[in-house]
């Protein structure tokens, strides 16, 4: 795997970059006209209702104080895809910039509702070092429809939707060869063909996060994708690598542009980890990315500092 040890790339070099810039800022998604702050309210208020019927560990006002505002994409069946950022205190630089996602995969109850206890740990955290975005329901239709799913509404597993350069190939077979055509794991007609998926390649463009951290239930443990060290563990869920499917985010982000994919995944789809292993994977999750940054800074710094001797290497020998 050609992994950079930069922290992250950016600039497009591949056409799958400029694939991915073109579908998705130039997707309906996107153009969402720009609603006022009342209509704002309203969308989060219906969506709040929404999420606090279907999930027990969520209620309606729970889910009105994370504070989350439309993006302004939208799934298939026009849900909203909404977020909250979190910055340090003012005057502080942010140590990294992480984007936070969660029910990626509709029938994951766990992994949208942890997501909204750290939006609330973090919403009465004052010494939050670094630029959250995060988004706990990235699959809105499959989360809230009558019997959740784990694809969006065409029936589309998101995250085996991400594009690399193999897609039609290796995407298409492995889903017909490896997994019989099972439906949960149907890759989509073409890649980014989705707008929940093309909502998350647009934000690694335009956040530019320097990490990505997706929930997941119910492997029980931590996987990663990309350069530099994963945690050896978070809370009670140890590090194991399960290599990537073609097409998933892993694939994509990690392997692809080298932007590392933390996903997390928790014991049990429906039942709550414990209040305890919530707030130790969370202490771990803050400690490792403490780390990392730090890891992937002095990584980059040391390339920056290997490029410039190089260019004096060559520049002298030119002379
Ligand atoms: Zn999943």
């Amino acid at each position: 795997m050609a992994c950079s040890p930069r922290l992250h790339k950016l600039q497009p070099r591949t056409w799958a970059w400029t694939l991915c810039l073109i579908i998705a800022l130039t997707s309906p998604a996107f153009a969402q006209p720009l609603a006022g702050a009342a209509a704002d309210d309203e969308v989060i208020r219906s969506l709040c209702r929404k999420v606090g019927r279907k999930l027990n560990s969520v209620s309606y006002s729970e889910c009105l104080r994370a504070g989350l505002k439309p993006t302004g994409a939208v799934s298939v069946k026009g849900g909203p895809i909404v977020a909250r950022d979190f910055l340090p205190p003012s005057g502080v630089t942010p140590r990294a910039r992480v984007l936070l996602i969660g029910g990626i995969h509709g029938d994951e109850f766990s992994s949208v509702s942890v997501v909204f206890k750290w939006i609330a740990k973090l919403a009465k955290n004052r010494s939050n070092e670094f630029h959250f975005r995060i988004a706990p329901l990235v699959n809105p239709d499959g989360l809230l429809r009558k019997r959740s799913q784990r694809m969006n509404a065409n029936g589309v597993d998101l995250n085996r939707n991400f594009p690399c350069p193999e897609w039609f190939r290796s995407t298409q077979d492995y889903w017909v060869r490896r997994t019989s055509r099972n439906p949960r794991r149907y890759p989509g007609p073409a890649p980014l063909s989705e707008p929940e998926s093309r909502w998350l390649v647009n934000e690694i463009f335009s956040f530019d996060p320097q990490v990505i951290i997706s929930v997941h239930a119910p492997f029980s443990v931590v996987d990663f994708d990309g350069p530099n060290q994963p945690p050896d563990r978070l809370g009670s869920l140890y590090l194991k690598l399960l290599g990537t499917y073609p097409g998933s985010l892993g694939r994509y982000a990690g392997t692809r542009l080298s932007t590392p994919v933390l996903t997390i995944e928790f014991k049990s789809a429906g039942i709550m980890p414990s209040a305890a292993e919530q707030r130790n994977i969370w202490r771990d999750l803050i400690h490792w990315l403490g780390k990392y940054t730090e890891e992937a800074q002095i990584t980059a710094a040391s390339a920056a500092v290997e490029e410039d001797e190089e260019a004096v290497e060559i520049g002298g020998g030119g002379g």
